[in-house]
Parts: C-alpha cells; structure tokens; sequence
C-alpha cells in the first residue's frame, strides 16, 4: 500500500487531493488485497490509480467588456471497466488537476455502488460563473464545448452538472453539442425537462442523501423525526436535503455559501427554503440576504483565520456537509461530537478531512462518505441516459421510487461489505471495498487494457 501511494506521490507531487482520496481507499482495500493475491499480481492498484485519458485544453472567451479572456479545461476520462465514462463538469476557480482526479477517482466506485452501467470520470474549468452575465457564461461554454465535444458522446461519456454548473450552463453546452454533431443525443444529464431531463434529477443528490440517512437511522430503530440538522452549502445538493430533512420531520438550522452561513434556531421550514431556492437559482444572490427578510436568523461572516468553521459548532443530531471537499477539520469533528452530532451524512464530495472521519469511525456514530450517500444523483442520471435512449420519460414517483430502491440497496451492499471484511457498521470500508471490487473484477474480465 505504501509503494503504491510513495509511487503516486513522487509522479504527481503537488496533487494533495487526489492523494488524500486515493489513500482512504487504499486502506480500506487491504484486506481485500490479501484475500485475492491476484490482484496484487494484475498490479490492479497501478491501473485504477491512473486515469485512462485526461484531455486539458484552452478555452478562450470574451466577457462583455470585449475583453479576452483565457480559463483551462479538464475531462479526466478514469475508468470505463463497467460503462461510459459518467460524472460532473466543475466550473469554480479552485478547479484543478488534482482536485479534478480525485473527483473522477470517487466517481468511479460511486458509480459502481449505484448498480447502472456507467464508468467514472470528472471534468470542468477553473473559470468562475459568479458574477458573470448569462451572456458571458453562454460563450464560455460554447467556447468549452467547442474542444470538449471531439472526446465525449453518449456511448463514450457522458458529463453532468457539479458546483457552478446548473441547467444553466447545461443547456449551453447541449446547444453547442447539438450543433457541431448535428446530433440529438443523451450526451449530457442534468438537462430541462423540455428537452430530454428527467424527473427527480434536480432533486436527486439532496433526496437521496437524506434517503441515506434515514436507512442509517433505521438500523438504530431512529428516524428524522424531531432531529436538529446541520446542512451546509445552499446549492443544488443543501437545497433538496433540506426540503426532504422538513418532509421527514427534521429541523433544518443552518445554510452556507463561501462567504458565510445563517443560523436560523426557528428552523429553515418551506416558505424560507423557497426563499433560499429564489435567491439562489434566480436572484444568484448571497446567503447574508435571508437576514435581511428573516431577522429571526443569525448571520455570520466566513473567516479563514479561524481553525474551525463555526457553522458546525451548534448544539444538533445530524449534520449534512454538502458544500465542498474538506470542509470539517479535526476541530469541526470534535465540535460535532461535543454537540451531540450522532449522524454525519455526506451530501458533498470528500467534505471530511481524514483526521475529522477517524474521529467520526473512533466515536462509532453513524458516518456515511460522499461516494455512498450522494450517490442518488449519478443514479438518477443513470435513469435519464436509459430513458433517453428509449425516448421516454418516467413520471416523477417512478423515478424516485427507484431512487428510493437504489438508496437502500447502496445502504445495505455498505454494511455487508464492511461486515464481511471485518469493519461491521463502517460504511466507508463497505463503500470502498464494494465499489472497487466490482470495478477490478470487470477490469480483469477485460485483459490488460
Ligand atoms: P452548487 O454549485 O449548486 O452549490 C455549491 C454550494 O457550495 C454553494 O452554496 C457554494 O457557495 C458552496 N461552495 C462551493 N465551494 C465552496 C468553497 N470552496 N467554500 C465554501 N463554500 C463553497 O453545487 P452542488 O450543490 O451541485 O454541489 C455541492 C457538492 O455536492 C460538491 O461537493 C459536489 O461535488 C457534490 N455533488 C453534487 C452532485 C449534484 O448532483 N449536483 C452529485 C454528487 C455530489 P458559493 O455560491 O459562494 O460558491
């Protein structure tokens, strides 16, 4: 384990990222490996580690000053073993190599859990939608699209949306597509109804995490009833896990964005959250706004001076990191234990550093990663490519019925992995040794590709 990720180390130095992602499954693959020497032989650790194709490209636009601009572009194409390459576009000025790698790295056994055809990969830009007009982000995703398009396709790869990409830039981007294929094809998920989208699939990241979480809660003989949630972020993912923590009984008492969080003791209940969505969605305001409509909430400035995210220092029963990677420190996690947090539920990508999840699997609460409990949107993607290829949409409980189906099945393939490699209730280890194992067994089927 240790040669391998020395290896990664010394070829790719400066992506802290992508080996934080890849060491977390390494450790939780161990036993795996010395069951089936095979692996060990197949050099399966080289092969997965390494992405199948990674594309980076200019992309030159011009804003509406006449000025141009120039943003990088990334596809990392990781592995397609068990199906086209599947996962988002990032469009966020902390987008890199590393940080794409390591998205692409989890996307690849997220996929596998969800039981869909589709393999991993992960792409985007460091060029920032904030502030910038609709006709701004309309070039610059023509401009992406216009290298892009030449390396995906609907039996290749497939993007989604992910921070900063929304039906907005979506709908850009399949315009651009369309065109320079003259083709009308399931290409890209996340689209508008209108057009090829489907159902749920805006809902599906947030509801199924909180499906998630209601499994967990349900081997306790618990349920959301009552519970005092934290959620952090207030896009696409903390918009739809708080509408199903409220339709489940749970208070929901904070929101963030990267410049601060309210804290709202009232409870966040439907009329605010539509708020919230408006502001959002609409408006692409700032979250220091609910103040001024809510007096009743507190709002507070984020500070990178301090060690500690005060978002995560309220008395609660659950807490839903569904913003950004590593967004709970050591420190965060201690605060959520000493304010008798019993349920960490990841909505976001890898929110929680390494040190805050040993402290989280050390105090045995019930702690589900990212690649497990966010899982729901790929899946619900997976539906919208099988309904595009049969030119049919599915009502709207249909799709989430299989939502639910998909949610629970991820849940219990968790505890029986963990439990038959010795870490029963860890769903880490079960979420890691699961997804890579059915991943490296079909990479073996397939030869030395
Ligand atoms: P959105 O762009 O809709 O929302 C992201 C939210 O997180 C915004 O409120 C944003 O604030 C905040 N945020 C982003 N970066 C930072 C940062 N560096 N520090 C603090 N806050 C930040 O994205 P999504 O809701 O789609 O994605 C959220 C997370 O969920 C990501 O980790 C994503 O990879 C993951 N995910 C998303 C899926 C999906 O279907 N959308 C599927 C699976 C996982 P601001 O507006 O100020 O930038």
């Amino acid at each position: 384990m240790t040669d391998i990720l020395k290896l990664i180390k010394d070829k790719d130095p400066v992506e802290k990222e992508f080996h934080q992602a890849v060491e977390e499954v390494l450790v939780s693959v161990q036993p795996v490996l010395d069951r089936n020497p095979q692996y060990r032989q197949e050099a399966v650790l080289e092969r997965i580690t390494e992405p199948e194709r990674t594309i980076i490209f200019r992309v030159p636009w011009m804003d509406d000053q006449g000025q141009v601009q120039v943003n990088r572009g990334f596809r990392i194409q990781m592995n397609s073993a068990i199906g086209p390459y599947k996962g988002g576009l990032r469009f966020h000025p902390s987008v890199t190599l590393s940080i794409l790698k390591f998205l692409a790295f989890e996307q690849v056994f997220k996929n596998a859990l969800t039981t869909l055809a589709m393999g991993g990969g992960k792409g985007g830009s460091d060029f920032d939608p904030k502030g910038k007009s609709d006709n701004e982000v309309m070039r610059f995703c023509q401009s992406f699209m216009t290298e892009l398009f030449r390396h995906i396709g609907p039996n290749t790869d497939v993007p989604a949306g992910d921070i900063g990409v929304g039906a907005r830039e979506i709908g850009y981007l399949f315009g651009t597509y369309k065109k320079l294929h003259n083709e009308f094809t399931g290409v890209l998920t996340g689209k508008s109804l209108g057009w090829g989208g489907s159902l749920i699939r805006p809902e599906a990241t947030g509801y199924g995490s909180v499906y998630f979480a209601a499994e967990m809660l349900a081997t306790k003989n618990e349920t959301l009833e009552g519970k005092t949630c934290l959620v952090s972020g207030a896009g696409n993912v903390s918009q739809y896990t708080v509408e199903k923590i409220i339709e489940l009984g749970g208070k929901v008492v904070t929101l963030s964005d990267s410049s601060g969080y309210i804290y709202d003791e009232e409870g966040i209940d439907s009329g605010k959250l539509d708020f919230v969505k408006r502001l959002k969605n609409i408006k692409r305001g700032r979250m220091h706004e609910y103040i001024d409509k809510y007096s009743e909430a507190v709002y507070t400035e984020a500070d990178s001076s301090l060690d500690h995210n005060p978002l995560w220092d309220h008395k609660a029963d659950c807490a839903f990191p569904s913003a950004t990677e590593n967004e709970i420190n050591q420190k965060d996690a201690t605060n959520l234990m000493n304010n008798g947090v019993k349920l960490v539920c990841e909505g976001a990508n890898m929110p929680s550093a390494p040190e805050a999840i040993n402290i989280f699997l050390d105090k045995k609460i019930l702690y589900a990663p990212g690649k497990a409990s966010n899982a729901g949107g790929v899946a619900v993607s997976g539906l919208e490519m099988a309904q595009n290829s049969m030119r049919l949409s599915w009502p709207a409980e249909e799709v989430d019925q299989r939502l639910k189906i998909i949610m629970k099945n991820i849940h219990q393939t968790c505890l029986d992995a963990a439990s038959e490699y010795g870490t029963p209730g860890n769903y880490m280890a079960g979420a890691n040794i699961a997804g890579f194992t059915k991943v490296v067994n079909a990479m073996l089927d397939q030869g030395l590709v």
